[in-house]
């Protein structure tokens, strides 16, 4: 592809390099892609056929630079190789440029802190309230933020897959299950009936994760009735005899299970129907601002609602910010919502019952695993 003059080694196992004079080289990270692909997906070994696709990490010397060592040429194409590989795309391909440092060195910084965060007191709770079809509210969802030292608000979109990545999202989940728990158990919760969910992930997932949970609920003096655990199909998905099990056994302690963030995942409804959740949370995506206008929104949304309800399950939409989406839902047979439109995610204290479960001690939970 690229002439007698260029130098191909290999790296390591699958990593393979090329070294091309500047005049012969792809000019960008398309063209880089186009010629990986020109290799095709499939290569025969041996008479089989085997599927394959290349990540490719592009990186120019400087030209002129005396000082530029090899290294640092080859630790750039790396770097762009990385971040290729982070794509889902096949043949992805990537060019090295400098903002590909910074932000993998924002994300090592941020991976450093995380493990201090929770001793430094630096996560705190908002809640977001769920409310029936008249408006009235039936709970709150958990939202976990991260102020750092520095005063930055890291949002968890952004954090917990680093947390999720290093497994510091087991001791963090359970501290946040902890402090859903104390607000679960004040008199103010207890005498309204309110429920309150909070999100697992599945790197939380353990053996011993119902009796952990079961036990931290005992203590707090809540009623495991009126907490829900939200998971996302992923629970099931990567092994569904494993995570439908685990599913079952928080179920046997009490526990509501919520699915969030359904429609966005791509599990087979024979798999799903099989779950044990007693709530379906249907993801914002499948409710438009437009939906009112658009018909096959509505059908969509209309056809998941009446899955779910088929299946016996309670529906929550999320993401409801406006008056013509929540009209939709109320003529669409959903039991809850949530979004922007009855409140969005606040503080902690705002929410009844706060300045009591904050009396509370925190007991660092620890050894999470
Ligand atoms: P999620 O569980 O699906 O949470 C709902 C997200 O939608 C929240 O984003 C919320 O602020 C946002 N949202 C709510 N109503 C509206 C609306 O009307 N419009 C729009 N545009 N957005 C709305 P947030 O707080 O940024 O959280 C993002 C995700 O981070 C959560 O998605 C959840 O997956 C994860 N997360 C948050 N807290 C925790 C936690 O304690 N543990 C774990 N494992 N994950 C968490
Ligand atoms: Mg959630
Ligand atoms: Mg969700």
């Amino acid at each position: 592809i690229y002439g007698e003059q260029a130098i191909i080694g290999r790296v390591d196992g699958n990593e393979f390099a090329i070294l091309l004079p500047a005049e012969r080289a792809p000019r960008s990270p398309d063209d880089l892609a186009a010629s990986a692909k020109a290799l095709g997906y499939e290569i025969d070994v041996g008479g089989r056929s085997i599927d394959v696709s290349f990540s490719c990490g592009g990186a120019f010397s400087q030209d002129g630079a005396a000082d530029e060592s090899f290294n640092d040429f080859f630790a750039r194409a790396r770097t762009a190789l990385r971040e290729a590989r982070m794509s889902s795309a096949d043949h992805a391909a990537v060019f090295y440029d400098g903002d590909l440092d910074r932000r993998e060195r924002i994300a090592r910084t941020l991976e450093n802190e995380l493990v201090h965060a929770l001793a430094r007191d630096e996560f705190f709770i908002e809640v977001q309230p769920k409310v029936a079809m008249n408006r009235e509210v039936s709970g709150y969802e958990a939202l976990l933020r991260w102020r750092t030292t520095e005063g930055e608000l890291v949002p968890p979109g952004v954090f917990i897959p680093i947390a999720e990545a290093n497994g510091t999202i087991r001791t963090i989940g359970l501290w946040v299950f902890q402090e859903v728990c104390k607000l679960a158990a004040t008199k103010e919760f207890q005498a309204r009936g309110l429920r309150i969910s909070v999100n697992l992930s599945r790197q939380m997932e353990s053996g011993t994760l119902p009796d952990m949970l079961a036990k931290i609920c005992l203590d707090s003096g809540a009623d495991p009735g009126q907490i829900e655990l939200e998971v996302t199909e992923s629970w099931a998905v990567k092994d569904f005899s494993r995570g439908s099990g685990m599913l079952e056994r928080l179920k046997a302690k009490g526990f509501g299970i919520s699915l969030d963030d359904f429609g966005t995942g791509y599990s087979s409804l024979g798999a799903l129907v099989r779950l044990p959740v007693d709530i379906i949370k249907i993801d914002r995506t499948l409710l438009p601002l437009d939906v009112a206008d658009n018909v096959d929104a509505q059908k969509l949304l209309g056809a998941t609602i009446d899955l779910c309800r088929a299946m016996g399950r309670e529906v929550l939409v999320e993401g409801v910010e406006t008056e013509e989406q929540f009209r939709v839902l109320a003529e669409s047979g959903c039991d809850l919502a949530q979004g922007y439109l009855f409140g969005k995610p606040r503080p902690y204290e705002a929410v009844p019952g706060a300045a009591e479960a904050q009396e509370k001690p925190s007991t660092l939970v620890s050894q999470a695993s």
